[in-house]
């Protein structure tokens, strides 16, 4: 096995005016990722938490959204009949239906309750069953119909700092014939190390992870939850479900591990203050050397005088940064799952 977990220890020195100029010396570590080389920032000072936010008078101006109940199945657009012949897929209390306004080739939501708002820790296990359930169902169909699909990504964006202008709760599932650049270096990185060590990376990783018993955190049922090494977002929480690339071959109970994965890290960020949060399931189909991955992020809380976490250094220097420790997050996690 070839996974090397590189890093640098970079020291800044000042003379501080919050201890009467004294010198300090403030540490940060630049962490390279043992699969795709990627560099992280990992910055070892944060602001203390503004505490919780209020949402209760965004939440009853926005209510009524074309998400709510009594719209969703009079205001959203409706699946090509080829594609799905009732037009929308439902189970429980989820919907699916086309995006209108898509941003690939096949681009839909799915709307996860009927509550207008959920709090981070009102989200249960059971929402995202049926959310994740619909979304593949969507990529099944879709890909009957049209097999050269194989990249696929189920995300969320919530709230407005993850990207949503809609504050009711859904996913996004977004099927094309070519790769995202995640997927693509994903893909590749994967590709070469099978080739190199004819061994799969996520197995190996998940081995030395175990061993190590400093970022993993449990598994549950087949799928194995950790935090990066080289985190490429705030309080990253990693999921990699044995056995499967792409998510249409996912059983019941491979979804349940998924949705309570979700449900125990957005419990966490609740308790943490945060709000807002992404996650993705990179799903390709067809190869071998890869394995399915769902990456969960915190963005900045929504909060007054609102931060926003992209500065020049992940825009325009590609270089990511986070601000927890990621061993002392595993450490903190560990309670919240099951
Ligand atoms: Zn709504």
């Amino acid at each position: 096995m070839e996974i090397k977990f590189e890093r640098f220890h970079l020291e800044s020195g000042l003379r501080s005016p919050l201890k009467g100029f004294e010198t300090i010396s403030v540490p940060t570590e630049v962490r390279i990722d043992p699969l795709t080389k990627r560099r992280s920032r990992i910055i070892t000072w944060s602001f203390p938490s503004k505490g919780k936010f209020d949402f209760s008078q965004m939440a009853e101006e926005s209510k009524g959204c074309f998400f709510c109940p009594e719209n969703v199945l009079l205001k959203t657009p409706q699946f090509l009949k080829e594609i799905v012949r009732e037009g929308r897929i439902c189970i429980g209390k989820a919907v699916g239906f086309p995006n209108l306004n898509p941003v690939g080739t096949y681009g839909s939501v799915v709307v996860l309750c009927h509550e207008h708002f959920l709090n981070l820790n009102q989200f249960t296990p059971e929402i995202y069953e049926e959310g994740l359930s619909v979304a593949i169902e969507i990529i099944r169909r879709t890909m009957d119909f049209d097999p050269d699909t194989r990249y696929w990504h189920i995300s969320q964006n919530f709230l407005l700092p993850g990207g949503s202008t809609i504050l009711h709760p859904h996913l996004q599932v977004i099927g094309d014939p070519v790769p995202t650049n995640e997927m693509e270096w994903l893909l590749n990185a994967s590709s070469s190390y099978y080739q190199r060590n004819r061994t799969l990376y996520w197995n190996d990783l998940v081995e030395i992870e175990k061993g190590l018993g400093k970022r993993y955190i449990t598994d549950i049922g087949r799928v194995h939850w950790f935090v990066a090494f080289a985190p490429i977002g705030f309080n990253e929480v990693c999921g990699n479900v044995e056995g499967h690339g792409s998510v249409s071959t996912l059983d019941k109970e491979e979804i349940s591990s998924l949705a309570k994965g979700i449900v125990s890290t957005l419990k966490y960020f609740e308790d943490k203050d945060l709000n807002s949060f992404n996650f993705s399931i990179y799903s390709i189909s067809g190869e071998a050397s890869y394995q399915l991955l769902i990456r969960i992020i915190s963005r900045t809380p929504i909060q007054p005088f609102y931060l926003n976490d992209w500065t020049s250094f992940e825009v325009l220097q590609s270089e990511l940064t986070s601000n927890i420790i990621p061993e002392e997050l595993c450490r903190e996690i560990r309670s919240y799952f099951p």
